[in-house]
């Protein structure tokens, strides 16, 4: 058989929500499409309302709140953002768009969260934040983090595009930055094609934030009446989505819960029923620390090596699977040796895991038989 015949499991499918379809049609035919009308607001509280946050924006992409973070800490040029290098470039070029230098930290060999053993050693006296990602919504060690950034005066963000409704010690993820960026990508548990959220957990940012959004401008205060008319007060940007896409997220938002348990039966699954063949060819399944909850975000496997990982992604192809890797590290990044800095030590165990890292298929739509055709098409894979 030709691989062509195949009926590909694909990597990712998004999810139709039961309302999607009908509040798309509302949002049009209510004449009012650009952005902050009655689907934002429905969204935003649905955000408020899965994260906890205080406050919330909605955006058009992760990379876009992240952006309004970077403009809100008010960074100049030279100053230090460290963040892991095992990430999503966004993570670094909101920084980096400011002139600050992201400085990358190797990651930890289990959780591939920024190794929080490292951190101190990469702070300088020109370092003003730390990032933090949550790699599959599996949290960072945020007691050491939180606590050593305190002592040394940095803002926390959290870019929390894997880790929506993920806990730590059984306090949701995205509240314990003083802001913290969501992704509703289609990639994301929850989408809209493209979209993100700034949450906001010092109230002190906020005022500013809906300024940046809004292009520089207090029109958000002008619309509660609380100025006459609204000028250009700020830098800023349009970060604001239109309530078409806000209508979608509204429906996605409403059916997080069914989403959720959907990802985690896909999640379980994989892990329990590829434990015996993982242990057996030196593949590592993902760590899970005790005081964790994640959202299901990925499911991955790290192979002995490289020339594995790209013979067993070949392997799957071959059996019907699309299976894909991840990160490649951005401090060996042409854009991170230019604008970034390695912190001492370098990142061996980045470079390690971008090599040997392998997601399978994982969304809200895949039946039972798929599981089952993937762990097979995986089972029948040997590390010889
Ligand atoms: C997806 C992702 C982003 C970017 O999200 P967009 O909404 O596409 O801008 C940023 N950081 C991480 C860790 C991501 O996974």
């Amino acid at each position: 058989m030709h691989a062509t015949d195949l009926r590909m499991v694909p990597s990712n499918r998004t999810y139709i929500a039961d309302n999607e379809l009908d509040y798309l049609v509302e949002a049009v035919r209510g004449h009012s499409t650009c952005g902050d009308g009655p689907f934002t607001r429905r969204a935003t509280a649905l955000v408020k309302q899965i994260t906890g946050a205080g406050q919330a924006l909605l955006t058009t992409s992760c990379t876009h709140a992240l952006e309004m973070s970077a403009i809100l800490l008010d960074l100049r040029p030279g100053d230090e953002v460290i963040m892991p290098s095992f990430t999503f470039m966004s993570t670094a070029n909101a920084f980096a768009l400011r002139g600050a230098v992201p400085v990358f930290v190797d990651c930890r060999p289990d959780t591939l969260n920024l190794d929080e053993r490292q951190l101190e050693a990469a702070i300088t006296e020109r370092t003003r934040a730390v990032v933090v990602v949550h790699y599959a919504g599996v949290a960072c060690a945020m007691d050491t983090i939180g606590e050593l950034a305190n002592r040394h005066g940095l803002a926390v963000i959290e870019d929390n595009a894997h880790g929506l409704g993920g806990r730590y010690r059984d306090r949701l993820l995205g509240s314990f930055g003083c802001m913290a960026t969501q992704s509703f990508h289609e990639t994301k548990n929850v989408q809209c094609g493209e979209g993100g959220a700034l949450l906001l957990n010092d109230g002190a940012l906020a005022e500013r934030a809906e300024i940046i959004r809004e292009k520089g401008t207090d029109r958000s205060r002008f619309y509660r009446g609380q100025v006459d008319k609204y000028r250009w007060v700020d830098i800023g940007s349009s970060y604001l989505p239109s309530d078409v896409l806000a209508a979608q997220l509204t429906a996605q938002l409403e059916a997080f819960d069914t989403i959720q348990v959907r990802r985690h039966a896909v999640w379980d699954r994989y892990h329990e029923e590829l434990a015996d063949w993982a242990a057996g060819n030196g593949v590592a399944q993902p760590t899970v620390p005790d005081d964790c909850a994640h959202p299901a975000h990925l499911y991955y496997l790290l192979m002995p090596d490289l020339a594995h990982r790209q013979a067993f992604i070949a392997h799957l192809a071959e059996r019907g699977v699309r299976a894909v890797f991840h990160y490649q590290p951005l401090h060996s990044s042409p854009a991170g040796v230019q604008h970034g800095r390695t912190a001492p030590g370098g990142c061996p165990v980045t470079e390690e895991a971008a090599d040997r890292l392998v997601r399978l298929p994982l969304f809200a739509g895949l039946d039972e038989a798929d599981v089952t055709q993937v762990i097979a098409a995986v089972r029948a894979y040997e590390v010889s």
